[in-house]
């Protein structure tokens, strides 16, 4: 009898069955195209800004600079290259008066959503993801989230602002034009917060930073996709999806706002190999992707900021909403060797 490895998360107490019994392979997984025909007009697309809340970030091309602006009154620039919009359907909505904590959270199971809720357009060109997208835009991409989170996390009520991506109608995309969200929220959610804890302990029984450890021990490991000066990319040992990877920074951080324009462009770079990867690998898979940071200065020295990528090539169902514990029918290191190779190749 041979049976299959239960593995638990570096950090959440989070388990999951690796199920190779099934044997499939990375491939087994590549998407069949169905043509996504997009019908009527794309609101997000150049020259429909009208059909969009004013924006409250704008990068703009400006005589070969790109200028920092917002929309003003009845001024809607349309030589924009980033363009960041509230969602017109908030989860969270700021309240300006609501300036502190007491506010806000009223009781331990009781508060108001207050927060922001923002569509970040990604570039002008309606299908520029990722993967495809020229690295000069990529890098705007990653500086207009770090501008993002600047500005959301300096205010009062803040704690936590989560940057994603849905790629795909499947992973819950609903506009076909490239584009993120970030959500700033008055509490920590519940996956930061416990690997905020987690890390924390590691720290004080250890006096260093797990991510700094789980670097350097994945750099050497089966698990590794790609390594550079700025960066290791690895499919984490208790992987809960196919082909699931990280992107962590080797300068150790809490969030994003130091990094320098140099390391931006580095890790703009390093996020189009990797989905690119994904991309060839099995045929343009829906996935969704998230940063975990921490904005308490506390965190400073024992978080470390990092991006977590989730392709959508299996669906969860009953035992995984059940019990929070989930099956994974692709080895890490499985994953980790083809994301390897297909960038090798
Ligand atoms: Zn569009
Ligand atoms: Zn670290
Ligand atoms: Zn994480």
């Amino acid at each position: 009898m041979v049976y299959n490895e239960l593995r638990k998360d570096y950090l959440l107490n989070r388990w999951v069955v690796i199920a190779t019994e099934r044997s499939r392979r990375p491939t087994d997984f590549a998407q069949q195209k169905t043509e996504q025909t997009q019908n009527g007009v794309c609101p997000l697309c150049v020259g429909n800004e009208h059909m969009t809340p004013p924006a409250v970030m704008l990068y703009l091309k400006q005589n070969g600079e790109i200028k920092k602006d917002r929309d003003h009154e009845d001024m809607r620039p349309k030589n924009w290259l980033i363009r960041v919009i509230p969602n017109l359907y908030p989860a969270f909505s700021p309240y300006k008066y609501a300036e502190y904590r007491e506010e806000i959270m009223k009781s331990e199971y009781f508060g108001y959503a207050i927060g922001h809720h923002e569509v970040l357009i990604e570039s002008p060109n309606h299908n520029e993801n990722p993967a495809d997208a020229e690295l000069p835009q990529l890098t705007l991409l990653v500086e207009a989230y770090v501008d993002r989170l600047r500005d959301l996390s300096a205010k009062p009520y803040v704690q936590y602002v989560s940057i994603f991506r849905n790629y795909g109608r499947d992973a819950g995309a609903s506009l076909s034009h490239a584009h993120s969200q970030i959500i700033a929220t008055p509490i920590v959610p519940r996956i930061p917060a416990e690997e905020v804890a987690a890390s924390k302990k590691f720290y004080d029984q250890h006096q260093k930073c797990v991510f700094c450890d789980i670097i350097e021990k994945e750099t050497d490991g089966p698990r590794l996709v790609l390594d550079n000066p700025h960066s290791v990319v690895f499919a984490p040992y208790a992987s809960v999806h196919p082909l699931e990877f990280w992107v962590v920074p080797k300068k150790h951080a809490a969030n994003m706002l130091e990094l320098s324009k140099a390391e931006i462009e580095a890790f703009a770079e390093t996020l189009k190999t990797s989905l690119k990867a994904l991309k060839d690998l099995v045929n343009d898979p829906p996935y969704n992707y998230g940063f975990h940071l921490s904005i308490n200065r506390e965190a400073r020295d024992y978080y470390h900021w990092h991006l977590e990528v989730y392709p959508r090539l299996s669906i969860w169902a009953g035992f995984e909403k059940n019990t929070g514990m989930y099956i994974n029918t692709v080895k890490p290191e499985t994953s980790a060797a083809e994301l390897r190779k297909t960038i090798q190749a």
